[in-house]
């Protein structure tokens, strides 16, 4: 029941999860591709759709328990879960650091699935992937909706991402749509720069 890839870029476009045009990104460059995940995560039909790649890729795979690091990943990590029938726990940040609270714990030798909403440089999943193995639990892949790295973050685990991206991103003084006069949005607002 996987969609391809197509099909979710079309889900992400129609509930306006991306956009195109000109954007001023919070790092201070300028994109043609604005992707804010949590508008298409906010249709539980689109969430069951799509996280249904992630439960498909690892169909042949033992998994115990599926953690997600919050926030986004929470909503992704449950879904996953649900669809597998299987435990759902995440991490959370106290001060600078991803850690188990709640009283989530995992066991030595639990199956775990790492789930993510989307991957830019990796580095909540990489700190997830710590945690599941500080508790001798083994992880056994990694699934996202999203991969704006397009392929280049490698977490070393079979790893499956609904959409790949390739996002294209300028600085504000060497800016292909500066250039070409097209108005800056700063995405979450309405004003243009
Ligand atoms: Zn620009």
């Amino acid at each position: 029941m996987s969609l391809n890839e197509n099909e979710i870029l079309q889900i992400f476009k129609s509930t306006g999860a991306l956009l195109e045009g000109h954007f001023l990104l919070t790092s201070g460059r300028h994109s043609n591709l604005y992707f804010q995940c949590a508008k298409v995560l906010q249709y539980p039909e689109y969430t069951e759709k799509i996280c249904s790649n992630i439960v498909d890729y690892f169909n042949n795979i033992i998994i115990d328990t599926v953690i997600s690091p919050a926030i986004g990943g929470i909503i992704v990590g449950q879904e996953v879960a649900r669809q597998l029938n299987k435990k759902s726990i995440f991490a959370e940040r106290e001060e600078k650091t991803l850690s188990l609270r709640r009283g989530f714990s995992l066991e030595k030798g639990e199956k775990v699935l790492v789930c993510e909403d989307v991957i830019t440089t990796g580095g909540s999943v990489f700190e997830v992937i710590e945690i599941v193995k500080s508790f001798g639990a083994e992880v056994v892949g990694v699934g996202s909706i999203v991969d704006r790295s397009n392929g280049k973050v490698n977490f070393g685990y079979p790893q499956i991402s609904a959409v790949k991206m390739d996002v294209v991103s300028f600085l504000s003084d060497d800016c292909e749509l500066c250039k070409n006069n097209i108005p800056l949005v700063k995405p979450g607002s309405r004003k243009i720069m």
